[in-house]
């Protein structure tokens, strides 16, 4: 069996360097904004680890690195393969990091490879509001005019941000990919999975099929505000204890919705009490959900079963109630020719290799309408991401690069 000559070690290394180069304690997670200088130390250090190996490095108008071998020119067909060194305010070393470490030890290691890493900017879109802005503005979704506004909590915008970095924001084009499309192959990113599913399995790694759809909504639930002393319990229309139902209601349809379809979520994100007083009944609760399935059936039929407890607890509580729908991304389904080859990989390297959904979206989710598009997600510990714990087994990265490595082969 080939191991590919991927180096766990170098791995590490590299995820440790790039870890090195955060703002603050590591006890209390790793900040490295976008265009910050802990960012831009990280990228210098993808850079100068690309560039020792030959390689040549270019930026794209909305501030992406693209590295290269020495012996493949940018105009030749090339997997694009990597992921984002940004993090979230507090975050951990793994999300984003591993994929673009595998990309680097991949340019290592099959330098025979057509290969291009890609480390794409502002994926959070904790530093400038937008997730994936750079993929976005890359892939032609997302105009000049969309970006200009944009600002960091320091209040620069992203083009000054990021004109060390090869922001141009006059070169960005709606409707155009940035590159020719005939430059690529495809897109492999490796992600770590950010649940629990494949560390409860004891498994290293899947391939993600499809991006969960997401439904998102805004509420209410009207009843009056009134004294709560002289208000009788019998005569109270309190919102808050509709809003409370409503909350509980909703977690047993997440459940229902998971037995269903696995990986369907449904979460009450914000609630917003009116007037939020010790000695007023709640005459006014906001609300907020998240709904997302890796089905487009699912998210339709929950929809109505939404709606249908909202209407169901307003009615026995006489409390008016409203429901929109402000966001409704459908489920994507990753390139099935691409999931397969990434299966064959893994049982060729006798890794086992199970099929997954993405409950989060990604730079990937971005590119897969433009170029043959799919993932690997590597096991988390606990599931925990977004936060210092967060960790994956060095055995699990390098079994995903070998993975990647067959497959691009
Ligand atoms: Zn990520």
């Amino acid at each position: 069996m080939r191991n590919y000559e991927i180096s766990e070690k170098r791995l590490i290394d590299d995820i440790e360097a790039i870890a090195g180069w955060s703002e603050s304690d590591p006890a209390a997670g790793y900040n490295r904004p976008t265009f910050s200088p802990s960012w831009a130390a990280a990228r210098e250090y993808i850079i100068a680890e690309s560039r020792r190996l030959g390689c040549s490095v270019k930026t794209d108008p909305a501030g992406n690195l693209h590295a290269r071998p020495a012996g493949l020119s940018w105009d030749e067909p090339a997997w694009l393969c990597g992921s984002h060194i940004d993090t979230v305010p507090s975050g951990g070393k793994f999300d984003g990091v591993v994929g673009v470490v595998v990309a680097l030890e991949l340019l290592r290691t099959q330098p025979e490879a057509a290969l291009e890493l890609v480390v794409f900017a502002e994926e959070e879109g904790t530093t400038f509001g937008i997730a994936m802005l750079g993929s976005r503005a890359w892939a032609g979704t997302l105009s000049a005019e969309q970006i200009k506004p944009l600002k960091n909590p320091a209040g620069i915008d992203f083009a000054g941000a990021g004109e060390a970095f090869g922001v141009e924001l006059d070169k960005i084009n709606p409707g155009s990919f940035g590159f020719p499309l005939d430059r690529y192959k495809g897109l492999i990113e490796v992600h770590v999975e950010q649940g629990s599913g494949l560390w409860e399995k004891s498994l290293p790694a899947a391939v993600v099929t499809t991006v969960n759809g997401r439904r998102q909504y805004s509420g209410s639930l009207e009843g009056v505000a009134n004294h709560a002393g002289s208000t009788a319990m019998a005569d109270r229309l309190d919102a808050l204890a509709g809003a409370a139902e409503l909350v509980l209601g909703l977690e047993s349809l997440g459940k229902e919705f998971d037995a269903l379809r696995p990986g369907s979520v449904l979460t009450t994100g914000a609630l917003t009490v009116f007037p939020n007083a010790v000695n007023v009944i709640p005459g006014k609760a906001d609300f907020m959900l998240d709904f997302r399935s890796p089905t487009n059936e699912l998210l339709a039929t929950g929809d109505l079963a939404i709606r249908r407890l909202l209407a169901s607890i307003g009615e026995k509580r006489d409390l008016e109630t409203h429901i929109h729908c402000f966001e409704n991304l459908p489920a994507l389904p990753f390139d099935p020719s691409l999931c397969d080859r990434l299966r064959r990989a893994g049982a060729e390297l006798g890794i086992p290799l199970p099929d997954a959904s993405s409950g989060a979206l990604h730079d990937s989710a971005i590119l897969a309408p433009y170029l043959p598009t799919a993932m690997l997600f590597v096991a988390s510990k606990d599931g925990v991401s977004h936060n210092p714990a967060e960790f994956s087994r060095p055995g699990d990265i390098a079994a995903a690069a070998r993975i990647v490595a067959a497959a691009i082969a």
